[in-house]
């Protein structure tokens, strides 16, 4: 069996360690150089590898989430043996001990071939001997992978691979990201703040959660607002959104050692009550500044073993599905569940082992 993996980002390379562990023979293509790129770039590049917890509420699309349920603990017992050893911070978050992402990608390219063939791959197509990538400049293999991540944090995203397939998919929207706000901040752009912040719409509150919130020129950022960015996503064509701040955690008789001075004086002279800092939103930041994106192959196009209804030797893996999670490593760890999924499908066809 010989297996095309499109795409050597976090799922595919760790399909490419599985397959090459048990002599499956496999070949990976990445769009360019920026191989393993978003692994990188995540727990601002100490690798947030994933989440000790799991909850199905960190996820966007519970029914894929049960491939993380199902999953976690075979990925943490893989990363012993890929002896990436890793620590957790309060809120569950991994890392590896080094705290360092370069370090988990040697350790991910150790375990697999050496050659990943820098190629966009566009079309591909099938006939008696099997799948062709690419007019047929690669091939043939028997399984094809698609592991090509989302549009979310880069320039260009192909479609044309979907056009090959004719595979309809729910369009792309920014999740992990700041939002543009209606209201002028300018002049209290660069200050953090403490705050409950509570996000709704239509005056129905739809999720709250405590965090630092970051003011910039034009709209908010920090985490426990990229987290309120991928609930905003499900209101999507819906005015009347709006985050309510509370930057308060109780009631003090004087404010000037409780916030900045900038936000002080700003909600003095626009006569704002700290407990209810209202900022009507106007959209979240574009595409290209997201985490993740929500959107993706459907759940109705996959069978349970992430195959494709309408060939089932073609998976998808990672976030290239129509799912993502909430800050804080659990949009990794389903990149590499899934490819462990895959990976358990297609050692089942030649063993019935795993591990
Ligand atoms: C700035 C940033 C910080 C992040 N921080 C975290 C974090 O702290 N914790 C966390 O859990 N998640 C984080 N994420 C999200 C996480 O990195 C992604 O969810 C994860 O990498 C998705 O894995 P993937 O394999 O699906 O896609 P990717 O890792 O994006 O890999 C896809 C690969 O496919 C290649 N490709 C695409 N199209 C083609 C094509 N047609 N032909 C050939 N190759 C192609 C791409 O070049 C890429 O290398 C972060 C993302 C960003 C952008």
């Amino acid at each position: 069996m010989k297996i095309a993996i499109i795409g050597a980002g976090a799922s595919g390379l760790m399909l490419a360690t599985l397959l090459q562990k048990n002599n499956i023979d496999y070949d990976i293509f990445n769009k360019d150089l920026k191989i393993g790129s978003k692994i990188k770039a995540s727990g601002n590049g100490r690798c947030n590898i994933s989440n000790v917890n799991f909850s199905l509420e960190a996820y966007h699309n519970n029914k894929l989430s049960k491939i993380v349920e199902n999953n976690q603990k075979l990925l943490f017992d893989y990363f012993k043996e890929l002896k990436i050893y890793t620590k957790s911070d309060d809120e569950g978050r991994m890392y590896p001990i080094s705290e360092n992402s370069q370090s988990v990608l040697d350790i991910l390219f150790k375990h697999m071939k050496p050659k990943i063939t820098l190629e966009t791959i566009e079309n591909i197509n099938k006939n008696d001997k099997g799948y062709y990538l690419n007019d047929k400049k690669y091939g043939p293999y028997d399984k094809v992978v698609l592991a090509i991540g989302s549009p979310a944090g880069i320039k260009k995203y192909y479609y044309e691979l979907f056009d090959s397939l004719e595979l309809p998919i729910n369009p792309f929207y920014p999740s992990l990201v700041g939002f543009k706000t209606k209201l002028k901040i300018k002049d209290i752009s660069g200050v953090r703040a403490k705050a409950n912040t509570y996000l709704y719409y239509k005056d129905n509150l739809i999720h709250e959660e405590k965090g630092e919130v970051i003011f910039k020129d034009d709209g908010i950022s920090g985490i426990v607002i990229m987290n309120q960015s991928s609930y905003y996503n499900y209101l999507k064509g819906y005015n009347n959104v709006k985050i309510v701040l509370d930057l308060l955690d109780k009631d003090y008789d004087c404010l000037d050692s409780v916030l900045a001075p900038k936000i002080l004086k700003y909600i003095k002279e626009k006569n704002i009550d700290p407990h209810n800092f209202t900022i009507p939103i106007s959209d979240t930041y574009d595409l290209e500044f997201a985490q993740v994106a929500k959107g993706g192959i459907s759940i109705k196009d996959l069978n349970e073993n992430l195959s494709l209804k309408k060939d089932n030797n073609i998976y998808a893996i990672g976030e290239v599905l129509d799912i993502d999670g909430v800050c804080g490593g659990y949009n990794l760890m389903n990149a590499f569940c899934d490819a462990i999924e895959v990976y358990k499908d297609l050692k089942n066809e030649i063993s019935n082992k795993w591990f």
